[in-house]
């Protein structure tokens, strides 16, 4: 018979070998083969921005990092039972970058299991299984996570809502709808978990003081706060190191994924001393991977790259810039409801005049984005959000051809919200 094209056979022997459940991005999925600063390159070499990756956080393939994972992989890979000084030069660096008394650290290998391990170490304070999360949250693929990940459980799939998950509606300041956090205090102290911006939920900012009334009634109440900045975290937002530092608070756990190995496995969990020594009852939490010397050394690497080259300051102008241009664009558009974000933690929502949703010209901009050579994502309950958040170093140039590209589709009659 006729050969199939490269990209057919992959997919049709994932769709065999593979776990079923497993998707792939755009209806013809693209074979991604290298990949380096903030683009991807395809199986024919063609060159594709990526304006979604937040796990290249410094850029992909960084060299600092690749020659990192190469120099530690030739000399020794082994787990944290024996003494070595990287381990404790990154959690020293990691802590140095977070607010007092965030200070112990446990070393794991993916934001499941940071989040998996932040809920056991809230239960041991709390006693109890009860936690306080955000409508479309995901925080991770074990049980335990799914429980509280209302983006799995309360969509196709899932198994609903357990009892002992409550669930806060997302604020929504575009509609001005559920503006301050009501929950049930009654039945036992409570932990609260939630990203500082919402991503699943639609790259949503919380109003002002949100966090702090949720973080004060759950404290008042004898509970913990979990900050899940596995995809806002590590200077993500510009102007600050960390998401929850925008509303002004401190949680006592944070957890840290994706973009501290810029694509190497290696996430974190800090806490205060509080919540490690309720932790410490004898049971040793011990993790074969976590905090191996590989992983350490590109944790430093990480973290060097992202002081040497400014990538924080850089995410905050190459943001504001990118935010302007999208206003720019918003004042000849107005399906475009509204821009959102801070530094490159970016969406723009498109709406029709009476703010309902559009998904159907969200999903042809991504597409048609891919055609011309960009990378660009949805999400939102109604999938009428582009959400941005490429690597860090971004540049304005990239942004200025992004936007140029965004407004050229913008004139085709795809985006035409009937
Ligand atoms: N928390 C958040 C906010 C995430 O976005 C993700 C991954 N999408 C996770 C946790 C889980 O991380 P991982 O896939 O590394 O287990």
């Amino acid at each position: 018979g006729q050969k199939l094209p490269a990209e057919e056979s992959l997919l049709s022997h994932r769709k065999q070998r593979l776990g079923y459940t497993l998707s792939v991005s755009y209806h013809r999925p693209l074979t991604i083969l290298r990949g380096s600063g903030s683009y991807l390159y395809d199986a024919s070499g063609r060159r594709f921005l990526d304006t979604v990756n937040n796990v290249a956080h410094v850029g992909h393939e960084h060299p600092r990092v690749v020659e990192a994972i190469q120099r530690q992989a030739a000399v020794l890979n082994t787990n944290s039972r024996y003494l070595h000084p990287a381990v404790l030069q990154l959690a020293d660096e990691l802590t140095a970058l977070l607010p007092d008394p965030l200070s112990v650290v446990h070393f794991v290998n993916s934001g499941s299991e940071a989040n998996e391990l932040a809920l056991r170490m809230a239960e041991s304070v709390t006693g109890n299984r009860r936690v306080l999360a955000m409508e479309m949250g995901y925080h991770g693929n074990t049980t335990r996570t799914i429980d509280v990940s209302s983006y799995k459980f309360a969509r196709r799939g899932g198994s609903g809502q357990p009892p002992e998950t409550q669930l806060l509606p997302m604020p929504d300041l575009l509609r001005g709808k559920h503006l301050t956090p009501r929950w049930d205090a009654t039945g036992g102290p409570l932990t609260f978990l939630a990203e500082s911006i919402l991503s699943c939920g639609g790259q949503l900012m919380l109003p002002p003081v949100y966090l702090r009334q949720v973080y004060d009634g759950v404290r008042a109440g004898g509970g913990v706060t979990i900050a899940d900045e596995v995809q806002t975290g590590l200077g993500r937002v510009g102007s600050h190191w960390w998401a929850f530092e925008l509303q002004g608070v401190i949680p006592d756990i944070v957890t840290i994924g994706k973009p501290f190995g810029n694509g190497h496995p290696l996430a974190a969990v800090v806490c205060t001393p509080r919540v490690a020594a309720a932790f410490a009852n004898g049971m040793e939490y011990f993790n074969t991977f976590g905090g191996n010397p590989v992983s350490c050394a590109v944790g430093l690497a990480v973290l060097a790259t992202l002081r040497e080259e400014g990538l924080k300051e850089q995410a905050q102008d190459v943001g504001q810039y990118l935010v302007s241009l999208l206003e720019q664009l918003r004042t000849d558009h107005p399906l475009i409801a509204e821009v959102r974000g801070s530094g490159l933690f970016l969406g723009f929502e498109l709406a029709s005049a009476d703010l309902a949703p559009a998904p159907a010209p969200a999903a042809y901009l991504k597409n048609r984005m891919r055609e011309l050579g960009f990378l660009m994502s949805t999400d939102g309950p109604h999938e009428n959000v582009l959400k941005i958040k490429p690597p860090l170093s971004f540049t304005r140039g990239q942004a200025d051809s992004l936007l140029k590209y965004i407004r050229q589709v913008f004139q085709e009659d795809g985006m035409r919200n009937e």
